[in-house]
């Protein structure tokens, strides 16, 4: 099929843009690409909430489930000022496209609040959780839409998820959100799931690219859940992270940061790095510019762009954050050479241990850590081969060919239920 490419960052517009150019590819039948370009739901709600100061604010919040062609659709909930109808619609199709890569039975959704969640007290987002559970009551379910965290989002805002839920439904439902506590029924290995299959991942293009791991050097972006795992994994397997950075700066040190006291550093200084003495202080800009081998940005959309695109030095970009680089800094990587594990491939490790953890409630049988870690590294090797494997077969870039994977396996779920 013909189709015309634009150039733009908005996110969903990005995501469009990605699927045209595997539909193409690879001949998508045109009436599954009618059904994939559009999310199947789009719920917009809006949320009054007492602050502390005894005034009412009412918050936007949204759920967008893309596709439920395989599956329940499953996601997680981001709470940021960034968040609008368009990013979450464009995260909900990289989630059916991801539990597609990863093989699990799941379609795509995902769920966000604009709000500024490092500005709000304890209690205000206890009181803005539990509102949003109870609009979104009728959407969630067990079978039917399986919410997670994401940015800003843990352990914490599950629980409270799990309670609002299973006080509203009469029944206590550990298994309506993934990644909650341990004591609710959470899944060992989750915390770590998603930079441990960066980790797996980037191992695994490292082989192909016929580099030593002990020989690289890495650049990490983001220092919350996803980064600092996928840094601390890194460091595991030999690899001198020589760059690490959140919101509040960057730093280098060319001798390799000590993850773990950088770990260690920001649990002791209210979840950041600011003030961290292990590396020189850069900005975030130089960070992912600097001389590495591997660039691993976990932190944000839009990071490495059209402007940025052309200094970027690193052999390998390890996509740890959803939509980290535009369509057309794509374009001029590929020109380069660049090898970039796309988010959609990278990222599946945390969604791939939802899918343990949510068959662990509803079994009601719990794996020990390893068993999930061994089951969870396997997942990953076999979705990156499967990916590689297609960009070998349309000699295309790992994210078209993770596309084209997915779009093939959804296209059979969408045709073989026969919804049209
Ligand atoms: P998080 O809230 O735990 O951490 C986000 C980190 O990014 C923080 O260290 C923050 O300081 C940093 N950051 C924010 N703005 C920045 C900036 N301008 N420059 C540098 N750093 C900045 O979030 P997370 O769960 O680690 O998610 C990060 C990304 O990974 C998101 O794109 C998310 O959608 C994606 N993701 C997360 C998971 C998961 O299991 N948590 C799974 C798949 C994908």
């Amino acid at each position: 099929m013909a189709v015309q490419r634009k150039e733009k960052t908005n996110p969903f517009e990005e995501m469009i843009q990605r699927l045209d150019v595997a539909a193409e590819i690879m001949d998508l039948d045109p009436d599954v690409y009618e059904v994939m370009k559009t999310p199947s739901r789009q719920i917009q709600v809006s949320l009054p909430v007492m602050l502390d100061n005894g005034k009412v604010k009412v918050f936007e919040g949204y759920r967008v489930i893309h596709s439920t062609a395989l599956g329940p659709s499953k996601g997680g909930i981001r709470y940021s000022m960034e968040v609008n109808e368009d990013e979450v619609k464009a995260l909900a199709a990289w989630m059916t496209f991801k539990c597609a890569i990863a093989d699990i039975p799941y379609g795509g959704a995902k769920g966000g609040i604009t709000c500024d969640p490092l500005k709000m007290s304890k209690a205000e987002l206890e009181r803005l959780t539990r509102a949003y559970t109870g609009a979104m009551s009728d959407i969630f379910g067990v079978d039917k839409d399986i919410p997670a965290p994401d940015m800003n989002t843990g352990p914490r805002e599950m629980a409270w998820i799990v309670d609002e839920f299973s006080k509203i439904k009469g029944g206590f439902t550990p298994g309506i959100v993934t990644g909650k506590p341990l004591h609710l029924g959470g899944s060992l290995g989750r915390v770590e799931a998603t930079g441990r299959g960066v980790m797996t991942a980037t191992i695994e293009a490292l082989q192909k690219m016929k580099l030593n791991p002990k020989k690289c050097l890495a650049a990490v972006q983001g220092f919350g859940n996803v980064g600092s795992i996928t840094a601390h994994h890194y460091s595991l397997q030999g690899i001198k992270v020589v760059g690490i950075s959140d919101h509040t700066g960057a730093f280098y040190n060319p001798k390799g940061i000590n993850i773990e006291k950088a770990i260690a550093f920001r649990e002791k200084n209210n979840g950041t790095l600011k003030g961290f003495k292990g590396g020189d202080s850069i900005t975030n800009d130089e960070l992912i510019e600097l001389k590495v081998d591997i660039l691993a940005p976990c932190a944000l959309e839009n990071q490495v762009r059209e402007d940025n695109a052309n200094r970027i030095k690193a052999k390998l970009i390890a996509e740890g954050a959803n939509g980290p680089t535009t369509t057309a800094a794509d374009e001029i990587l590929d020109k380069k050479g660049m090898i970039i594990i796309p988010d959609i491939l990278a990222n599946g490790g945390g969604v791939t241990v939802s899918y343990f953890e949510w068959v662990q409630n509803r079994t009601g049988y719990y794996y020990h850590e390893e068993e999930v870690n061994k089951r969870a590294d396997r997942w990953m090797r076999q979705a990156f081969k499967n990916v590689w494997d297609v960009s070998v077969k349309y000699k295309v870039s790992l994210r078209t060919a993770a596309y084209i994977f997915a779009l093939e396996k959804v296209a059979l779920g969408v045709k073989s239920r026969g919804a049209f």
